[in-house]
């Protein structure tokens, strides 16, 4: 399978129109230059997304969920980037050969392992983002990581052990399950204040971890 240009995800982004796009998912007003959205990654109940015409971008004020219109399409749709950069393609009518992508899977036999970390590689994404991943992220746009390329390679922060575990066990993959996906052993969190590149497959999905220690 081939992998998405690089030329044909530049054309679809310039001409694909954010709001346009998450227009066909959610409600969206217009607010002053933005335009604004109760955001549909969380329990909103006020408008707390913010979508910005002119810099082709989105962002939640209490989630932090964030990213360009790829990103919404993949976080909203739950499926792969190049599948959200396939879908927008044909909203647009943009001409994506249909073999560069294949958008049925078969069946895998690590499916229950991805699955975690698929959920993990999102709950990282957001402790980055959040009150915890403040040095982490800090540490990243010093090595001039803007938020688009940490979006789009789904980087993330692991905090401290203690934190991880709770969201791990409360997902009830089953300890077996998290040990095989590499993320959790004997109750212990692997990874713990940490800067996580998600290593993904073929198809845009993580496959494990490479991790950076701050400092
Ligand atoms: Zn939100």
């Amino acid at each position: 399978m081939a992998w998405i240009k690089e030329e044909d995800m530049k054309a679809i982004r310039a001409q694909a129109d954010i709001v346009d796009i998450i227009s066909k998912y959610i409600s969206v007003e217009k607010k002053g230059k933005n335009y604004q959205a109760q955001c549909p990654f969380h329990d909103d109940h006020d408008p707390s997304m913010s979508i910005s015409e002119e810099k082709q971008i989105f962002k939640c004020f209490v989630c932090g969920a964030g990213g360009n219109v790829f990103s919404f399409v993949q976080k909203y749709e739950k499926i792969t980037f190049p599948e959200a950069v396939y879908k927008v393609a044909q909203w647009i009518n943009y001409p994506l050969a249909l073999d560069s992508i294949q958008i049925k899977e078969k069946k895998d036999p690590f499916e229950q392992e991805r699955k975690v970390l698929r959920e993990y590689s999102d709950y990282l994404e957001y402790e980055l983002f959040s009150e915890d991943g403040k040095a982490a992220l800090a540490a990243l746009h010093a090595r001039q990581f803007d938020e688009e390329t940490i979006r789009r390679f789904q980087i993330g922060y692991a905090p401290e052990g203690k934190k991880s575990e709770y969201f791990l066990k409360a997902k009830h993959f089953g300890e077996e399950r998290m040990r095989d996906a590499g993320v959790l052993n004997e109750g212990r969190a692997v990874f713990f204040d940490r800067i996580m590149i998600p290593i993904h497959d073929s198809k845009g999905l993580p496959v494990g971890y490479t991790a950076r220690r701050l400092g």
